[in-house]
């Protein structure tokens, strides 16, 4: 399963904040460091147009029970941190980090630079939901800076055709694909010669490097060397400084360091998934996501997440964890299962994000890859102060608001929202995890397994908090909270395109809540009916886990059909209002560790 259901962001943009850092060696082919010819592109009010929709969201996470080795131990991390990122930005576009020297070289230049702060870089999303260049760089191309510029994916289909052998590695997931010139090969080759490790971690590449045509598979390792040396040596040293408290981290720590010299993260992620971290902090480390490679999606992107426990948030979860067993036993299917409950998850406050972390994402879900998610399972890391926010929440409450009937717009809290979210994550433990005949649901599912998996983990979640409710581990008022924030999670401010999975299970969602009477739609708003919604969301889920277990791949499709309608006369009346509700549409985040404001 992906992790994308575990990244909400409320507001669509990934943020980046201004680090005061040196930029990194120039590597690689394609990241001249030349400012030559780069200018605004933009006149004032294009600029001033987006920025006016954007939210500025500081985070300032606790730090007092930091021990002293830990404090050492998070400078180590925001420096590996801020060298991740300019990583990020590198991997996305040719000339970004010679745009960022530049704006370095125009402080006068405050709106381009909160607008590459705000992209990770010199293209922006406009209000139109187009991409566009701010500066006067090269557009956006869908081979970013991971394959030779300017290649198409005909192109490269035409060579794995040609060529069916060298498919797997020049589509592995960390390495960047260079055109195959005698200046990129002793380039990638001087690399092997400057860190001996890395020709002994990476058996077989030296002799590939010499003798590939055409393209190169170059490993992040060797592509971006120098910088992975200097994050290498960061989370060293940060072991070194939690060694005594939390043994188990700086084992992690030593694994991951490890892993980025090597380009395989299953020793790190082992001991971080399965680790007993007993201290305060925790670390999303390297290159996961792959939402940012446009050509083959499979191409990895580099980010860092540092977090520091909430304690007892956390503990409060893992007290939760107990009932488990009993939500799965309450479930409408039969065939139930043994769910463990040492689920590895906990709540964070983020100290800093860098690279493609960065943003407003509310939970995050890893590994992605089955094997591994298989043999060690996998980490969820709720973001606290995220999910938190007020401001973001002032923006979640507005848009409920404007649907609801008045009595009931103070429903939805934050704290009902954060709850929601957590089950959500936990939601995906349960149910239903094959068909009848055994088959994994995204194989007999295919492209409607995403949607039905992440329908079944929000009406888990309602679920849960109904049983809660009965077991006396939250009050009626927090459960209606948590259906509040269950009803403004479907309510759409545009009708959705098939091919948006979340989108649509949640219109989804909002029909069937209509059809069962947990919604009625009065004078032109919606009046929520809580008698009526636990039976409206028990008789959806049992809904969805059928067709689960089926595994019939036409059934769900029809399903989704016919419960997509959107009526003029009403689904577009709330989304009306809900769209006047909007003050802001992006988020620009920024952190106290790394002295922003
Ligand atoms: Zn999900």
């Amino acid at each position: 399963m992906l992790t994308k259901c575990m990244r909400y962001p409320i507001l669509a943009l990934a943020a980046l904040a201004l680090t005061a850092c040196a930029s990194p060696a120039a590597t690689g082919p394609g990241a001249p460091l030349s400012t030559a010819g780069i200018g605004p592109a933009w006149d004032a009010t294009r600029s001033e147009a987006i920025l006016a929709r954007t939210q500025r969201l500081h985070l300032d996470a606790d730090l007092s029970a930091l021990t002293p080795g830990e404090r050492a131990a998070v400078d180590e991390l925001l420096a590996a941190g801020e060298r991740m990122h300019a990583l990020y930005i590198q991997q996305r576009h040719p000339q970004a980090l010679a745009a960022q020297a530049y704006l370095n070289a125009h402080p006068e230049l405050g709106p381009q630079r909160d607008l590459f702060w705000l992209n990770s870089g010199p293209i922006a999303s406009t209000l139109d939901n187009t991409r566009e260049p701010f500066l006067t760089v090269q557009p956006e191309t869908p081979a970013r800076n991971v394959y030779p510029a300017g290649t198409t994916r005909a192109e490269l289909d035409a060579f794995f055709t040609a060529n069916p052998s060298r498919r797997d590695e020049l589509l592995d997931d960390r390495t960047v694909v260079w055109a195959a010139t005698p200046e990129n090969r002793r380039r990638a080759l001087a690399a092997l010669d400057r860190y001996p490790a890395l020709d002994t971690l990476h058996p077989g590449l030296r002799a590939r490097l010499s003798e590939s045509e055409t393209y190169l598979s170059v490993p992040y390792s060797v592509a971006y060397a120098p910088d992975i040396f200097f994050i290498h040596d960061r989370l060293i040293a940060a072991a070194g400084h939690v060694e005594s408290g939390d043994p188990a981290f700086a084992r992690y720590l030593r694994l991951r360091a490890r892993d980025l010299l090597a380009d395989d993260y299953e020793g790190g992620d082992a001991a971080w998934v399965t680790g007993d971290f007993v201290g305060n902090l925790n670390a999303q480390i390297g290159s996961y996501e792959t939402y940012d490679d446009a050509l083959y999606g499979v191409k990895t992107f580099f980010s860092l997440s540092l977090l520091v426990r909430d304690r007892p948030r956390s503990d409060e979860l893992q007290a939760a964890l107990q009932d488990i067993q009993t939500v799965e036993n309450a479930l409408p299917y039969a065939n139930h299962r043994e769910v463990r409950t040492d689920i590895p998850v906990g709540v964070y406050n983020i100290i800093a994000d860098f690279g493609q972390a960065r943003g407003a994402n509310t939970a995050t879900i890893l590994p992605n890859e089955a094997y591994l998610a298989r043999q060690y399972g996998r980490t969820i890391l709720m973001r606290g102060n995220i999910l938190l926010n007020e401001e973001q929440f002032a923006e979640t409450h507005r848009a409920f608001s404007a649907a609801v009937i008045q009595s009931q717009s103070d429903d939805i809290t934050a704290e009902g929202g954060f709850y929601r979210t957590l089950w959500h994550e936990i939601g995906h433990y349960l149910g239903v995890d094959q068909t009848t005949d055994g088959r994994d649901l995204d194989v007999a599912l295919e492209d409607t397994a995403d949607l039905l998996e992440e329908m079944k983990a929000d009406l888990v979640s309602l679920s849960a908090a109904r049983i809660l409710n009965q077991r006396g581990r939250i009050t009626d008022e927090q459960l209606q909270n948590i259906y509040a924030s269950g009803i403004r999670r479907v309510l759409q401010k545009n009708r959705p395109r098939r091919e948006q999975p979340y989108q649509t299970m949640q219109l989804i969602q909002w029909n069937w809540f209509m059809d069962r009477g947990a919604l009625r739609f009065e004078n032109g708003r919606l009046r929520i009916d809580y008698r009526r919604y636990p039976e409206a969301v028990t008789s959806l889920l049992r809904e969805v886990l059928a067709i689960q277990r089926a595994g019939d791949r036409a059934r769900a499709n029809a399903f989704v059909d016919r419960w997509t309608n959107w009526d003029p006369a009403l689904h577009e009346v709330i989304a009306q209002r809900m769209r006047e509700s909007e003050r802001t549409r992006y988020t620009l985040v920024t952190y106290e560790a790394l002295d922003e404001r």
